[in-house]
């Protein structure tokens, strides 16, 4: 018998194509040996070529997964992915409150590779507001780190600066994505809660196959994080997951296909 597991929740939307959100979650949550959970806030009709449709689930509908979890079973981490809009923001901030569902990784997912919208524009202030002060790891990619901030993020003294910014909103520790910014190696910029900085730096790999990588980036946090891991040896094992899982590729669909999940 194997017995207790570490337990984990997603909150977050549906990927119909399987590559990204609530189910590159799962995937990941069972890769890295937790039992993962799942709280959908909204549905996407999606393959690899992109998103075709979204719909938000009811927000009492919402409330009622978080009740359901919460009465049964014991959650050591969880994360959010796409919220949809203003007022899923603030359901989750308000269920996140009342259920105690340990340290809450946050991937500001804001618009799809394909240019897809998956949340509107008005949910910013939100996230900023209600969710931010609850976060314990903020995983922006350079954009949605730019939009959270209102900086222009060109040099590392402004990656280090918008850092600095998105922690004195309220998250402990902030992960800035370096996949955006041009070179050989994918940098990334963590600071930590007690002001230490350190760099995560990997070979950029050309692939068309990174759907869903910043999902699985976070979510492998969060597993981690359930497992009682140390906050910088959660964020190394992501960084190397998350390579495994790019440069090991499957091939799924014919457009943007999803990263391996068995690398
Ligand atoms: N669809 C859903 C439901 C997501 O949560 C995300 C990312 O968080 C995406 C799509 C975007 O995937 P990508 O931009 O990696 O292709």
């Amino acid at each position: 018998m194997r017995g207790q597991v570490p337990q984990t929740v997603t909150i977050a939307g549906s990927d119909s194509g399987g590559g990204a959100g609530v189910q590159a979650d799962l995937k990941t949550f069972q890769a890295r040996e937790v039992f993962g959970t799942s709280i959908f806030v909204a549905l996407t009709a999606q393959n690899t070529k992109g998103v075709q449709q979204s719909l938000p689930v009811p927000r009492s509908f919402i409330e009622a997964q978080f009740a359901s979890l919460a009465d049964d079973f014991h959650i050591h981490a969880a994360k959010t992915g796409m919220l949809y809009d203003q007022e899923h923001v603030q359901t989750v901030a308000d269920c996140y409150q009342k259920h105690s569902f340990g340290p809450l990784t946050v991937d500001p997912v804001m618009i799809a590779k394909g240019g897809h919208s998956l949340l509107k524009e008005e949910a910013i202030q939100t996230i900023k507001k209600e969710l931010l002060p609850q976060t314990y790891v903020l995983t922006p990619n350079l954009p949605e780190a730019e939009v959270l901030t209102g900086l222009k993020i060109k040099t590392k003294q402004e990656v280090k600066k918008a850092a600095t910014t998105l922690q004195e909103m309220g998250a402990k520790n902030v992960i800035i994505k370096g996949g955006h910014l041009e070179g050989k190696e994918a940098t990334d910029f963590v600071l930590m809660e007690d002001s230490s900085i350190f760099q995560l730096s990997a070979p950029r790999i050309q692939s068309k196959n990174t759907h869903g990588t910043g999902d699985t980036f976070s979510s492998c946090i969060t597993a981690e994080l359930a497992k009682k891991k140390p906050f910088k040896e959660a964020v190394f094992t992501a960084k190397a997951f998350i390579q495994g899982a790019i440069e090991e590729q499957i091939i799924v669909g014919s457009g943007h296909g999803p990263t391996n999940h068995w690398a």
